[in-house]
């Protein structure tokens, strides 16, 4: 079982001094919903210091630093009186009470459909709330017997076994790295991190006090995963360097028959009752296609096949590609490169926060490990400004006249925002800032946190930013469309991912010969992007559509995801059914909703270009559901959408 049952790890035996010195460190809104916690005492709601409203990234509510001293001095009382009387807790705040402090910590109106989502998701009433459960009484070797295969060890694949373990099933995960993590693990190139806050994008059930940084690196990532998968006892499961060829459905006997390869080659056949594909989206290398890519007889690779062996110091490296790879790893390698030039195809919004490489202050980990519940509302916060509030920006307003530049008014406001943050960088640049201000209405392709070390890195000596295209590579180095070449000792192909081709190149077959991609095609049909009509006990998680493009954790999201698979698969164990089978017309429902919405987004605007639409331009990998409405249609299946067998 998960084991978050506390609201802090924990006890406080500090003195008042060391205290108040961490508290300088805290975020007030989340040390003020930590307040009401330990005194019992809602009134502080009440008086008039309240947090503005939270946006942007702003942790501290826009309080004025009077405003926060004042907080501090009120804190630091109760948190000595919570110490003197050994760490005990008053009654914990009914609904309508968590409900008025949701709203009070971002300082806005939060609908209540969000309180029980919000209460869950950071085990306010002290347990997990998404741990599995049975409904009726199973016996053990009905769970054992009901075998599961997990495709990928990534973080989705770890929460699968997490949960399969609760549920006592048995299971089997494969994973074709050598080690946990997916994306993780494969994108170790230098400057890799996070861009979702850490102390969000973390299970819902495992958060981690130690994150050194506010968005944490690669590194501390994999590290994290791991050690779920050790906690948890996952790790056993787990089959590394093995890949799956491909699943066959056989009807008769309600199982999947696949086909597994190991590093050395051996191929096996296994059968299994269900699948559950945590393969992922980002991880079939692209790399582009540009003539005389072949005869280059330096080094080249994709930003996530990073050769650590390559020394940087002197050498002349083209990048191509500008996404959120090549943001993150440029201005790492222009600090020891001799010379980096980057081919630029179109720029990027980005958003200003200095937070962004920062470390995590002392006095915070010590918060998150003493305050009760600080950590769980500091989660909320996040959840908050970077989730569903940022949701409306991505549709597109019929009645806006400028949609050369922006889809909706609002929209424009955040471009007007985003470019007063490109020209505060580039001064009196104009000509970079004429080759960095993107063209296209914001968030349509990923919006990049930045805290200045992009533009920073594009105008140091050793660096030049080439917006002409790439027409030819040969045999010393890369030349563009002018007919400039230069010569360059490595090229870093930061060009993306295959993303629309989902679960490729597993070959999938489902009832009667059923060939998934055929199936599939470009512009797969799904119910909730899990499951597939003619694909029974076939399940995805991260699917077509379930990326998330305004913002949240995929974390989430995956958590979301799996409860719905383990609900299915309660409702074959403890009725002893053999199948499960998404209902076409449930799935053409899906489909036409989906799109629907998906149409409107600024992703799909005319003109725009991103992983997240297939070649006929249709958005099909990312999601354009607000994270509340994708938690309530996952909670439970639906079993009318369904063919139970
Ligand atoms: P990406 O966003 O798809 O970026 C690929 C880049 O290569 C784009 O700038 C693209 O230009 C350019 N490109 C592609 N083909 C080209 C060609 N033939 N010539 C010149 N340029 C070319 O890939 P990515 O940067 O690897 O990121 C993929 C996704 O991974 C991100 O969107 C994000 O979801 C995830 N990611 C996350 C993090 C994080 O959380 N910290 C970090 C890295 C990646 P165009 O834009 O013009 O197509």
């Amino acid at each position: 079982m998960t084991d978050f049952t506390a609201p802090c790890e924990e006890k406080i035996y500090d003195d008042d001094a060391a205290i108040a010195a961490a508290l300088e460190h805290t975020s007030i809104p989340a040390l003020m919903m930590s307040m009401i916690h330990m005194s019992g005492d809602p009134a502080l709601m009440d008086a008039d210091i309240k947090p503005g409203m939270a946006f942007m990234g702003e942790i501290q509510g826009f309080l004025s630093a009077e405003q926060q001293s004042e907080i501090r001095q009120q804190a630091l009382n109760i948190i000595c009186a919570y110490r003197d009387r050994g760490c005990t807790l008053p009654e914990a705040p009914n609904k309508s009470i968590i409900h008025k402090m949701m709203q009070f910590i971002v300082g806005d109106e939060v609908a209540e459909e969000y309180v029980d989502m919000m209460i869950e998701d950071t085990s306010l009433y002290g347990k997990d709330e998404r741990a599995f459960t049975w409904d009726k009484p199973v016996s053990d070797s009905d769970k054992k017997e009901f075998k599961v295969l997990v495709i990928g060890a990534g973080q989705s694949g770890i929460l699968a076994g997490i949960r399969l373990n609760e549920a006592g099933i048995n299971y089997t995960i494969v994973e074709k790295n050598q080690g946990i993590g997916g994306t993780w693990w494969e994108n170790n190139y230098p400057g890799a991190r996070v861009d979702v806050a850490n102390h969000f994008y973390s299970y819902s059930f495992e958060p981690n006090h130690d994150w050194p940084e506010h968005y944490s690196r690669q590194p501390q990532l994999a590290a994290y995963f791991d050690r779920c998968a050790d906690k948890y006892k996952v790790k056993q499961h787990i089959q590394f360097e093995t890949e799956v060829i491909s699943c066959d459905y056989l009807t008769e006997q309600a199982q999947w028959s696949v086909v597994i390869r190991k590093a050395d080659g051996t191929e096996s056949t296994e059968r299994y009752h269900a699948v559950i594909s945590a393969a992922g989206q980002l991880n079939r290398q692209k790399y582009p296609d540009i003539e005389g890519m072949d005869s280059f007889k330096g080094q080249a690779f994709h930003s996530s096949r990073w050769d650590w062996n390559l020394n940087l110091k002197g050498k002349r490296i083209a990048v191509i590609g500008t996404g959120a790879s090549a943001f993150q790893l440029v201005p790492e390698i222009a600090k020891s490169a001799g010379h980096v030039t980057v081919y630029q195809r179109s720029p990027n919004w980005m958003f200003p926060n200095d937070r962004y490489h920062q470390s995590v202050a002392d006095g915070k980990i010590w918060a998150l490990k003493h305050l009760p519940y600080y950590g769980r509302w500091y989660r909320f916060l996040h959840f908050w400004m970077t989730a569903d509030k940022t949701h409306a920006l991505l549709f597109s307003d019929p009645n806006w006249e400028h949609k050369d530049r922006a889809i909706s008014e609002a929209n424009d406001f955040t471009r007007i925002m985003f470019t007063d943050y490109l020209k505060e960088q580039c001064g009196n640049d104009t000509a970079l800032l004429e080759k960095v201000l993107p063209t296209y209405p914001p968030m349509g392709k990923r919006t990049l946190q930045d805290n200045g070390s992009w533009l920073g890195a594009l105008k140091r000596d050793n660096v030049e930013l080439i917006t002409h295209s790439v027409s030819a590579i040969n045999a010393t180095g890369v030349t563009d469309e002018t007919g400039a070449a230069i010569d360059v000792d490595v090229i870093v192909y930061a060009t993306g991912f295959y993303a629309s081709r989902f679960l490729w190149p597993m070959k999938i077959t489902g009832k009667n010969g059923e060939d998934l991609h055929q199936q599939w095609q470009d512009d797969p049909k799904t119910n909730l992007g899990i499951t597939t009509p003619n694909f029974p006990n076939f399940f995805c998680v991260y699917g077509p559509g379930n990326n998330l493009g305004h913002g949240g954790s995929l974390i989430f999201y995956s958590e979301c995801q799996i409860r719905y698979i383990l609900e299915c698969f309660k409702t074959l164990v403890e009725n002893k059914l053999k199948s499960i089978e998404c209902r076409p017309e449930a799935s053409e429902a899906y489909y036409q909703k989906f799109t629907e919405a998906a149409d409107q987004t600024v992703w799909a605007h005319k003109g725009m270009d991103n992983w997240y639409k297939n070649k006929n331009g249709k958005v099909v990998t990312t999601s354009p559901w607000r994270l509340i409405d994708f938690w309530r249609w996952t909670k439970q299946p639906e079993l009318s959408q369904f063919y139970l067998d």
